[in-house]
C-alpha cells in the first residue's frame, strides 16, 4: 500500500484558541448579565483570559485529565472555560443547572469532577450539592452578580492575578476535551465524553453552508444552554469562524431573548421548540415591535419542532428556522433538514414536509434504521419512507461507549450507536422521528406515532402545545391520550379536535380522550415528559371508560 505523504497534524482546540487569537481578536463576545445590562469584551480578551485561566487553574492543582466542571448559564466566562480548560489538557464538565440537587451531585462525583465554576447567582444551587459532591475541591465563583463570598474564589480577581500568557501544551487529538451527561428519563444519566477530535470536526461541519454555514460574518446567539451537548456546538463553531457571539445569560424569556436578537443584529440563533414557540406567539402579538432581518436562521432542535411552528415563522414573520436532529451522544448534531435542489421545483407543501423532517444526514454521520425479525436477528429496513424502526448512527463524533461502564447495550456489536429514536427514512435520505421507543403507543399490536398526531394538534388555531402520550387500556393494552394547551382566551372541544384530526389519519389512530391541562411537563433539557404525563392522566381510560 502507498501512504499518503501528509502531516499528522492534531485536530486540538487549541487550534481554534490560536486561530481566534491571531485573526479575530476583534470579533465582539457580548453578554446579558444577571441585571439585565451588556457585558461586551473582544476574542482578543477571551484569549488574553483563557491563557490567565490556565494560569490560575495549574496553581490550584488541575492537571491534565482533570475534570473542571461548570455551573453556569450562557456568558463569557463560560466560553473561557470551553476553550481554556481542554487546551491545558484538562476537561471541561458541563452540569446541568436544571436537574435536582442530588443528580448534580451524582454527576460530580460520577465524572470525578474536582474544580467547579459557578455563577454567583447559582450558589443557592450549589449549596444544595456541595455535601453530597466531596470531590470538588475548590470552587471558583463567577461574579456576575457581585463578588464571591467568603469561603470561596473569586473568577475574576483569580484571572486578574494571572499573567495571560501559557505555553499550551501539545495534544493528542483523541484525548477527552469535554463530559457532558445524558439527560435521560430513565435510569442515571450517562456520561459521553468529546474528545478533542471529534469537537473540532463537528464544528468544521457546523461551518458548512449546506449545514448550519457558521461564518465570520455572522452573528451567533445560542440559545440552547451551554450545558445542553455544548450549546450544539456553536461557540465552537463561532470561535473556529471567528464569527460575534452573543449569549444571553440566564434571560432566556422571549421579550428579552427579541431584544437580544433585535439589539445585536444575531444572524443565527439555535435553541429548543418551546423557547421558539414563546418567541412566535410573542411576534405575532408585536409583529412590529422588534427588526429582525438580520437573522438568516433559527437553528431548531432537541425534541420535533412542529410543522406549525417553521411555517409560522416563514409565512408570518418572513424567518426561516433549520430543523436539525442530535442527541448528547452526537456531540451532537447528526442530520438537518434542508430542501435538496435536486428535489426540483417542490410546492409549499412538500418543502415544508421536508423541512419539518429531521432531515438527512450531515457529512460523515452515517445512519440507518433496524427492526428485529421473528428469530430475534436485527435486520436493516428498507429507505422507503414507511418502515419505521430504531435509528442507528455512526461517525467520527459519535460516542463510542459512555464514560464508566454503562449502557453498553446501545452500541451494536458492529459499531453503530443505537439512539432509541424510532423513524422511518425515505429514499431521498429524509428522517422522520415518530417517537422515543419508549414513547411509541403501542395500541392493540399497532404503533402509533405520538409525534405525528402532536404536529398535526398544533397546527390546530386554537392549540398552543399538545403532547401525545400512551394511556392503559383493557382491550388494546394502550391508546392516545393527548394533553393539550390552549392559547390564551381560545378553546376547543374534544370533538373539534377530533374532527380536525380525522382527515388526517386512520380512525385508531385517534386519541381516545384530549385532556386541557396548563402546561405540559417537561425535562430539564425541554422534552415532553411522557413519564410523568402517564403518571398522572395514564389510567384515565380505566377510570372513565
Ligand atoms: P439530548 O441528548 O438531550 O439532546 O436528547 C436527544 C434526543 O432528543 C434524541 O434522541 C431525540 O429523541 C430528541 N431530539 C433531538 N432533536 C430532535 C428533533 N429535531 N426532532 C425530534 N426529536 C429530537
Amino acid at each position: 500500500m502507498l501512504r499518503g505523504r501528509m502531516m499528522d497534524f492534531p485536530l486540538t482546540l487549541t487550534h481554534l484558541l490560536d486561530r481566534a487569537t491571531r485573526y479575530f481578536p476583534r470579533s465582539e463576545v457580548v453578554t446579558r448579565l444577571p441585571d439585565k445590562s451588556l457585558r461586551r469584551a473582544t476574542l482578543g480578551d477571551v484569549s488574553a483570559r483563557c491563557g490567565r485561566l490556565a494560569n490560575a487553574l495549574q496553581r490550584l492543582g488541575v492537571g491534565p485529565g482533570d475534570r473542571v466542571a461548570t455551573l453556569c448559564w450562557n456568558h463569557q466566562q463560560h466560553l473561557e472555560c470551553y476553550l481554556a480548560v481542554p487546551a491545558m489538557g484538562a476537561v471541561v464538565h458541563t452540569l446541568n443547572l436544571r436537574l435536582h440537587p442530588s443528580e448534580i451531585a451524582y454527576i460530580a462525583r460520577h465524572a470525578g469532577d474536582k474544580v467547579l465554576v459557578c455563577d454567583r447567582t447559582l450558589l443557592p444551587l450549589w449549596e444544595n450539592v456541595r455535601a453530597e459532591a466531596p470531590g470538588i475541591e475548590k470552587v471558583l465563583v463567577v461574579p456576575d452578580a457581585g463578588p464571591a463570598p467568603e469561603g470561596f474564589l473569586d473568577y475574576e480577581a483569580l484571572l486578574a492575578a494571572e499573567s495571560p500568557h501559557h505555553a499550551w501544551p501539545g495534544l493528542d487529538e483523541d484525548s477527552a476535551a469535554m463530559v457532558c451527561y445524558t439527560s435521560g428519563t430513565t435510569g442515571n444519566p450517562k456520561g459521553v465524553v468529546y474528545s478533542h477530535r471529534s469537537t473540532t470536526l463537528h464544528a468544521m461541519a457546523l461551518c458548512m453552508r449546506d449545514c448550519v454555514g457558521v461564518s465570520e460574518e455572522d452573528t451567533v446567539l445560542p440559545v440552547v444552554p451551554m450545558f445542553h451537548a455544548s450549546a450544539w456546538g456553536m461557540p465552537y463553531a463561532a470561535v473556529l469562524a471567528g464569527a460575534k457571539l452573543v449569549f444571553p445569560g440566564p434571560h432566556l424569556d422571549p421579550t428579552s431573548l427579541l431584544d437580544l436578537m433585535a439589539g445585536e443584529r444575531a444572524t443565527l440563533a439555535a435553541g429548543v421548540p418551546t423557547i421558539w414557540l414563546g418567541i412566535l406567539n410573542l411576534l405575532d402579538e408585536n409583529p412590529k415591535r422588534w427588526d429582525l432581518t438580520s437573522v438568516r436562521s433559527m437553528v431548531i432542535g432537541g425534541s420535533a419542532a412542529p410543522p406549525s411552528l417553521i411555517d409560522g415563522f416563514r409565512r408570518r414573520h418572513g424567518l426561516e428556522v433549520t430543523h436539525a436532529w442530535g442527541m448528547t451522544e452526537t456531540n451532537p448534531l447528526g442530520t438537518l433538514a434542508r430542501v435538496k435542489r435536486s428535489a426540483g421545483d417542490l410546492g409549499d407543501a412538500q418543502r415544508l414536509e421536508a423541512r419539518a423532517s429531521q432531515g438527512y444526514a450531515v457529512p460523515f454521520v452515517e445512519v440507518r434504521h433496524m427492526a428485529v425479525a421473528g428469530d430475534g436477528a436485527p435486520v436493516r429496513l428498507p429507505w422507503d419512507g414507511a418502515s419505521m424502526g430504531e435509528l442507528e448512527v455512526r461517525g467520527p463524533w459519535v460516542a463510542s461507549a459512555y464514560l464508566g461502564d454503562e449502557g453498553s447495550d446501545k452500541f451494536t456489536p458492529d459499531e453503530w450507536f443505537r439512539t432509541g429514536d424510532v423513524v422511518t427514512i425515505d429514499a431521498e435520505g429524509y428522517v422522520r422521528i415518530t417517537d422515543r421507543a419508549k414513547d411509541v403507543v403501542k395500541s392493540g399490536g399497532e404503533w402509533i406515532s405520538s409525534v405525528a398526531l402532536e404536529n398535526a394538534l398544533m397546527a390546530h388555531p386554537a392549540v398552543l402545545e399538545a403532547a401525545v402520550f400512551a394511556g392503559k387500556h383493557p382491550k388494546w393494552d394502550e391508546r392516545p391520550l393527548a394533553a393539550v394547551v390552549f392559547k390564551p382566551g381560545q378553546t376547543a372541544t374534544p370533538d373539534e379536535l377530533r374532527a380536525w384530526l380525522e382527515p388526517r389519519f386512520a380512525k385508531f389512530w385517534l386519541p381516545d380522550a384530549y385532556l386541557t391541562v396548563e402546561q405540559i411537563p417537561r425535562t430539564s433539557t425541554g422534552k415532553f415528559l411522557k413519564t410523568r404525563l402517564r403518571e398522572l392522566y395514564g389510567e384515565h381510560l380505566l377510570k372513565n371508560p
